[in-house]
């Protein structure tokens, strides 16, 4: 099992399907990565008490990330 560490507005697509809030200079690579983790399911938050980079579209984020664990 691969857990992805992920920010709010990935989490967001990762959950919903929802890919409108992507921006746009990021849009293909978020996708692209999406496409790449299959199928996924919300497993919580994770506080990393720092920064952290996002799996999806690898911004630098800090506070809590959204985990997000691989199915199968
Ligand atoms: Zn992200």
């Amino acid at each position: 099992m691969i857990s992805y560490h992920v920010c709010d507005s990935c989490s967001v697509v990762l959950a919903n399907a929802d890919d409108s809030g992507i921006d746009p200079d990021d849009f293909d690579t978020v996708i692209a990565t999406i496409e790449t983790m299959g199928l996924v399911a919300h497993a919580g938050s994770y506080d990393h008490g720092g920064y952290w980079s996002c799996d999806v579209c690898d911004w630098d984020q800090i506070g809590e990330a959204q985990v997000f664990e691989s199915i199968g």
